[in-house]
């Protein structure tokens, strides 16, 4: 989530749609920009048309009457009243499967993402159960969050289920390798985990008409480095080893792939900003286990990386960054976690690094 250099891309298209508006790719692909209210700003979705059968929609915003007005319009221009055939979400995240529900009714679409996703989904939108209130409490305690922070967070309970009111009741499960034809031409799932468990991209190969095509969601954006975060459901997760992973199998693609991100512009230069991405976790980590000299909480860790004013949403995502570096660290043997307890209550966690002794 951090604004990273972006030296390696070009953007190969020159002018943008303004918020609500849209624009052709290539033939039969459609770029859409809708505005988000929160720092973001905006998010782009992309519209496949199939022919006769109808448009594919990637992603489709938040699910509130803002976003629904929008897709009103777009229903009837540029997608000229003709049918959508499916609704795919790139990952559960509000601003990516929001609108979904809400289209797929209004429109009869189907609906398409991988099976994680969905679930996660499901699980988000209906609301928190009280143990889970509980667990999420316990870990930004242990993340070392001053009461303040903390009760700002706890604050935002439910903010989930206010960007995605419902998600669609079925699906069609994707996997990696899966074909999705649109009209006559064939996309190509493709996984990856690391932003969220199992986010869904789309390649679709180079032909006569024009360039190979990757819909990338979050897991490739060409001026900021996406989020990796641990989350209080799964506290020993290690999502970075994941995306690290990630980021190396986008080599298999065409070096000359145009790609179609989530935020920001289209762009050239897929493998360059992947080599780039990973540069960047290298160095945090480095600098993390430079800190870890010293034994430090998840919080100091985390504003240490982060040292502007955060809002509670970006507080979540902050502290959320700082574990997943840190937890990988500890996987490597770089870092060791000492369980913190005070009174016999649970208290901050301290990192520090294996070959210092303190008096920690
Ligand atoms: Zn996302």
């Amino acid at each position: 989530m951090a604004s990273t250099p972006d030296g390696s891309v070009n953007y190969p298209l020159c002018t943008t749609p303004e918020p609500g508006g849209w624009q052709q790719v290539v033939p039969g692909v459609l770029w859409i920009r809708l505005s988000l209210p929160f720092q973001l700003d905006h998010i782009n979705v992309w519209a496949l048309d199939g022919g006769a059968a109808g448009w594919t929609l990637v992603d489709c915003g938040l699910g509130d009457p803002r976003s629904r007005a929008v897709w009103e319009g777009l229903l009837r221009d540029p997608l000229g009243g003709r049918p959508v055939e499916r609704v795919v979400a790139t990952h559960f995240h509000p601003d990516h499967i929001g609108a979904a529900a809400w289209l797929v009714e209004r429109t009869g679409a189907g609906f398409a993402t991988s099976l994680t996703e969905w679930l996660f989904a499901r699980t988000l939108s209906a609301g928190h159960d009280a143990a889970a209130d509980a667990v999420v409490e316990g870990f930004y305690r242990r993340c070392g969050l001053d009461e303040e922070a903390l009760a700002s967070l706890l604050a935002r309970k439910g903010a989930y289920s206010r960007g995605v009111p419902a998600v669609p009741a079925t699906l069609t499960r994707l996997r990696a390798g899966d074909r999705l034809p649109v009209g006559d031409r064939d996309w190509t799932v493709i996984g990856g985990s690391g932003h969220t468990a199992e986010p869904v991209s789309l390649h679709r190969p180079a032909d006569a008409a024009g360039p190979d095509l990757l819909i990338s969601g979050d897991q490739i954006l060409p001026r900021i480095s996406p989020n990796i975060s641990v989350w209080p459901s799964e506290p020993d997760a290690d999502p970075l080893a994941d995306y690290l992973a990630s980021l190396e199998g986008w080599n298999a693609l065409p070096a000359d792939t145009l790609v179609l991100p989530s935020h920001g512009r289209p762009f050239h230069g897929l493998h360059g900003r992947a080599g780039e991405l990973a540069r960047h976790h290298a160095e945090r980590l480095a600098e993390i286990e430079s800190l870890c000299v010293e034994p430090q909480t998840a919080a100091t860790v985390t504003r240490a990386l982060f040292p502007r004013p955060l809002d509670p949403q970006q507080m979540l995502f902050a502290v959320g960054e700082a574990v997943a570096h840190l937890n990988h660290l500890i996987g490597k043997g770089r870092l060791e976690r000492l369980a913190g307890r005070h009174d016999g209550m649970p208290a901050a966690d301290l990192y520090r690094r294996p070959d210092v002794t303190g008096p920690a």
